[in-house]
């Protein structure tokens, strides 16, 4: 139900309306800004600051566990000299960006956005904010809409439904709202899980707590890396700084590709080659069965270890690792189903995120709801049907930005194409039925699973494939057609008659 014509405070027009303030958000108004320089627009923001995932996350030790060189903007070099940057360098290096290119003007904050409504009469979004704790409503109008509103539900993180968990007499924290206050200073800390922030949290915490106990149903393939990327910075002392940026940028693409491919192709040597890293950093303390996961690489995201603090920790026996399954919360800790106990002053509950695309937003076509998994993606940011509206999600299997910059760059073809030829309308329609249906990710991680009914799904083939591939994105996003007979242009007059 649209909201009462009385709730609504107001009603203005940008030709394109952001949505959302984080590390794609902030790009894509970048992008915007340089590449179509007459377009008006507004970012739109839920939150009271932007950063996103950089600005949410605030557990001890949260970082990036790809290396910012591929995940920084394509157009703003990275010059820390870490590769893998902790979360307040990186919200920085947000803000910087935001402001050096005059886009931090252009959020509201408070602005959640809740429906989309698109008119073929019009031609245009109607877009519904609430804003502020009255939730007041906002409407605002626009040509074009750009969501850049991550891939996770902002409410809350995922956390099972465990018997016994009210009898626990400690504090049970989940990582996406971490206490500011939480003093953890000699204090006995079980991880649940086995994901990129237990791997990141454990050895963090393990400086200050008594001991950590990470706790795992299932292991995860961990591989270590310096934080420091030597080359990286020899380049940036002998060459100027963007040219130093964009090669190593493309040494680590070209090096990430290789090793996802060598991972799909060969999993037995891929395994064989993480297993010895892992025997090689922990000596007599290693256990094949805590570094053995039951499937195969790259089925879920490989987990990062800068400069093998993980390792150390365990090492030196700041850190033990459990494989076994929870049986229930005890008034002092856990029961495993091995009969095992483990005595907690704090439970962190890193079990993961609940996958929501969109932030649940309702979009609506001409009045019709758009049921997203009846919908198909089209070059991995638009939809099925959907006209005038783009997506940026990013890569599971390398750094989120490779892929958002290629999103907005194509955005910003796609209007400027647009202007040129007089089109007001731009919608992806499947008229060719030559292809398969599938899932739109191919993991099999727990927050996916449990996600996939919501999710819209991929064709087997261009350009309703998702490649999961810069350099095929690369070609097809910056150099290929805009026409290439999956996109429906028309004249605004045209949509009228
Ligand atoms: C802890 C953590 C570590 C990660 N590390 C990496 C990494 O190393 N490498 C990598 O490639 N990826 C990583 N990721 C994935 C990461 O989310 C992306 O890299 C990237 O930061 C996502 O940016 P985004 O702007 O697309 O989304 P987000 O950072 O999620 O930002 C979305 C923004 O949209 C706003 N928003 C959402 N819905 C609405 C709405 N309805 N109305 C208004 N505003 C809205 C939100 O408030 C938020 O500010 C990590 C994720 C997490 C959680």
């Amino acid at each position: 139900m649209p909201y009462p014509a009385s709730n609504v405070a107001s009603v203005e027009h940008v030709d394109v309306i952001i949505v959302g303030a984080g590390l794609s958000g902030i790009g894509g108004a970048c992008h915007l800004k340089t590449e179509c320089p007459k377009k008006s627009f507004v970012i739109l923001e839920a939150r009271e600051a932007m950063g996103g995932t950089w600005d949410l996350f605030r557990y001890p030790g949260v970082r990036s566990d790809s290396d910012m060189y591929t995940l920084g903007y394509r157009f703003r070099p990275w010059r820390d000299a870490r590769a893998i940057a902790d979360g307040p360098a990186i919200l920085k290096y947000i803000r910087e960006t935001a402001a050096d290119y005059g886009v931090d003007n252009a959020i509201r904050y408070h602005h959640r956005v809740r429906r989309a409504s698109w008119s073929s009469h019009d031609a245009r979004w109607t877009v519904e904010a609430e804003i502020g704790p009255e939730k007041t409503v906002v409407q605002l109008t626009c040509n074009f809409l750009y969501l850049c509103t991550g891939y996770y539900d902002y409410e809350s993180g995922y956390t099972p439904e465990w018997p016994g968990i009210a009898r626990f007499r400690g504090t049970i924290v989940h990582p996406q709202k971490w206490p500011e206050d939480l003093d953890y200073a000699g204090k006995r800390i079980v991880v649940i899980g086995s994901g990129a922030t237990a791997i990141t949290l454990v050895p963090a915490m393990a400086q200050r707590a008594a001991h950590v106990t990470m706790v795992q149903r299932s292991p995860s393939y961990v591989v270590t890396r310096p934080a420091e990327d030597k080359i990286a910075n020899l380049l940036r002392r002998v060459l100027p700084v963007r040219t130093a940026y964009m090669l190593t940028r493309w040494k680590n693409v070209l090096s990430a590709t290789f090793f996802y491919n060598l991972a799909r192709t060969r999993p037995e040597l891929f395994k064989w080659m993480v297993a010895r890293g892992v025997r090689h950093q922990l000596g007599d303390k290693y256990d094949s069965k805590h570094f053995t996961p039951p499937y195969n690489p790259w089925d879920q995201r490989l987990c990062l270890v800068p400069d093998a603090d993980l390792f150390r920790a365990i090492r030196e026996g700041r850190v033990s690792v459990v494989t076994d399954h929870i049986e229930a919360f005890t008034e002092d800790g856990l029961l495993l189903k091995s009969g095992q106990r483990l005595d907690a002053d704090i439970i962190v509950t890193a079990t993961g995120l609940v996958l929501k695309l969109m932030s649940g937003m309702q979009l609506l076509v001409d009045g019709a709801p758009v049921d997203l998994p009846k919908t198909l993606v089209y070059k991995g940011m638009m939809f099925s049907d959907v006209p005038n509206l783009a997506l940026a999600v990013g890569y599971t299997n390398a750094s989120w930005t490779l892929k958002c910059d290629l999103t907005a760059e194509y955005f910003c073809r796609l209007l400027n194409h647009m202007d040129h030829h007089g089109y007001a309308v731009c919608t992806p329609r499947v008229n060719d039925q030559d292809f398969s249906v599938e899932p739109v990710i191919d993991f099999n991680s727990g927050y996916v699973l449990r996600a996939l009914d919501t999710l819209p799904r991929q064709g087997s083939k261009t350009p309703w494939r998702l490649h999961q591939n810069y350099m095929k994105d690369l070609s097809m996003m910056r150099y290929g057609r805009l026409e290439d007979g999956a996109v429906e242009f028309s004249h605004k007059k045209a949509q009228n008659t």
